[in-house]
């Protein structure tokens, strides 16, 4: 086709092309989740649908894009973790990231109903990205163990408010007697106060979700009456320990 006297214009785009044979990390984060998360009543300080309904687009962008071998999700957040050797769009940042923020916030539109059948959705959410690259494997490993441990203590840290504030405490009042605590003193009071063993609160809340590729056996039809089966590679959701080397030895094949 002829070019026309227009097409300079294209010359003022950056090249965003991210480093070659290196693990990309786009993640992405609800924008304005406070505010979204009280429009809409969430529970506090953990709404598990609200959480379940992240998994879920977080799945479909998954099922969707398989270079991407590894996704972690916590609150209103999502790192999907993008095979080493990838070339989708040639890498560009700009690319990869805008194509995942808009497939996980119109996925979440769309499945909204299911998760929360009695309410309305009363705006569009939306979603910010970023992608950033990781060189080696003890560096992205880092990376998602900074994820988890930040979900760590932002629930330990949620759990303790919100229940001071149910008993009674202002907000204001709440924060003070938790600002600058250590980990053992909140659950000291969480089990001297309120009874609650925090290592038994649901895994979900307490170790975010990860989610991966496992290779399943399936029964894909019957043939004279005996199963044919098929190997299908799956994405499934979990909330292990991605902090300890045990999962990453287990599980070696997923970034590999
Ligand atoms: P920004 O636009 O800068 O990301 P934000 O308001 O989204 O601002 P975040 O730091 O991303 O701030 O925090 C997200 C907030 O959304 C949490 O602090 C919490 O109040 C709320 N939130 C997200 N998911 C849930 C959930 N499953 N249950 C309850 N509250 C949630
Ligand atoms: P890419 O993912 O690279 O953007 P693409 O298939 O979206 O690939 P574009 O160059 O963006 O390619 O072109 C969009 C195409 O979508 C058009 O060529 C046309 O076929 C179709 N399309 C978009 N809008 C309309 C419309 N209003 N009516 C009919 N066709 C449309
Ligand atoms: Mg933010
Ligand atoms: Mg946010
Ligand atoms: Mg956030
Ligand atoms: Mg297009």
């Amino acid at each position: 086709m002829a070019k026309s006297k227009y097409e300079y214009v294209k010359s003022f785009e950056l090249a965003d092309h991210l480093l070659p044979h290196t693990w990309i990390v786009v993640r992405i984060d609800g924008r304005s989740f406070h505010r979204f998360s009280k429009d809409h009543q969430f529970k506090r300080p953990n709404d598990e649908q609200a959480l379940r309904l992240m998994n879920e687009c977080a799945k479909a962008v998954m099922e969707d894009i398989s270079d991407i071998v590894f996704a972690y999700g916590v609150s209103d957040e999502y790192s999907f973790v993008f095979r080493k050797t990838s070339s989708l769009y040639e890498r560009r940042s700009s690319k990869l990231m805008s194509i995942l923020a808009s497939l996980f916030a119109s996925t979440y539109v769309m499945k909204w109903s299911q998760f929360f059948p009695d309410k309305k959705l009363q705006y569009a959410p939306c979603f910010d990205g970023r992608a950033v690259c990781y060189p080696t494997e003890a560096i992205l490993l880092d990376y998602l163990a900074w994820r988890q441990v930040d979900c760590h203590i932002n629930n330990q840290y949620n759990t303790c408010l919100w229940m001071l504030v149910e008993a009674g405490k202002s907000s204001e009042d709440a924060q003070k007697i938790l600002k600058g605590t250590q980990a053992d003193y909140k659950n000291e009071l969480l089990y001297t106060q309120f009874g609650i063993n925090y290592s038994t609160l649901p895994e979900i809340f307490r170790k975010g979700s990860s989610l991966f590729r496992r290779k399943e056996e399936e029964i894909v039809k019957f043939k004279d009456g005996l199963p044919i089966k098929r190997i299908r590679s799956k994405v499934v959701v979990e909330h292990c320990d991605i902090i300890s080397q045990q999962f990453w030895e287990e599980h070696a094949y997923i970034i590999s």
